[in-house]
């Protein structure tokens, strides 16, 4: 569309922040206003090799944050783009729960404009977690997949989709377990697609929407080590 086109249909059906509902008006994102996407807190480096979410002040010990003492990861790092609160779980929201695809738009500018993850994700295999058959027809669309589709047009063709992992078991919404609870229900969930097979020295990436407990990115994280995956990141989108 046309840059006047576009300023004319602006006037005509102003865009309303997904967040606080006002219009959206000179900022960096289409669907959040200006002051919504100002707050949305990156997760910038020095950060949790595990996780992603940021140290903020001075790094003193293990580089590893007080969500993932419980977790023994399977992969070697992870990375996340922003805190999920604010306009960024707004964003999220509206992607998982409203079929706002519209929302991926600026969800990859953001990526675009994040240095380190931009760097992170190029010249890699990018591998969805899966939803189960029956949560992918209830909800039409699996958001891990969105999210990796836009991050490899965000590299530009360096990084490619793998579909390598397939969901076995319909699990039970993870939102209210605690760690050990969502480890137990994901342990043995996730397999290798049939007729799958792992380069060693390839870089893979696991893609999921929200890093919360680790607990099911570790479970995909187990079946590609099981099956000869040596280089082994993940990334998301929020830190939950
Ligand atoms: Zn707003
Ligand atoms: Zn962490």
């Amino acid at each position: 569309m046309n840059h006047w086109l576009k300023s004319a249909l602006d006037l005509v059906f102003p865009r309303n922040c997904v967040h606080c509902g006002d219009a959206v008006e000179q900022s960096p994102c289409e669907f959040v206003c200006a002051p919504c996407a100002k707050a949305i807190l990156p997760c910038l480096p020095p950060a949790c090799k595990t996780c992603g979410y940021p140290f903020f002040g001075a790094v003193i010990g293990p580089k590893v944050c007080p969500h993932c003492i419980d977790l023994d990861p399977v992969f070697d790092h992870g990375k996340t783009l922003f805190i999920a609160k604010t306009a960024g779980r707004s964003l999220l929201h509206h992607l998982k729960y409203q079929r706002g695809f519209y929302v991926l738009k600026d969800l990859s500018r953001l990526v675009t404009t994040s240095r380190h993850y931009l760097d992170y994700i190029q010249n890699a295999i990018l591998v969805p977690v899966p939803l189960h058959p029956t949560k992918l027809r209830e909800r039409g669309f699996n958001q891990s997949e969105k999210i990796a589709q836009m991050l490899t047009e965000a590299t530009a063709g360096s990084s490619q989709i793998e579909h390598l992992l397939i969901r076995r078991v319909y699990t039970q919404t993870q939102t209210r377990l605690n760690h050990a609870e969502r480890h137990r229900n994901v342990k043995n969930a996730f397999a290798l697609a049939p007729d799958t097979v792992l380069i060693p020295d390839k870089q893979y990436i696991l893609v999921d929407d929200v890093f919360t407990t680790g607990s099911t990115l570790n479970a995909c994280a187990r079946v590609l080590r099981d099956a000869g995956a040596t280089h082994l990141n993940v990334v998301t989108i929020g830190h939950g």
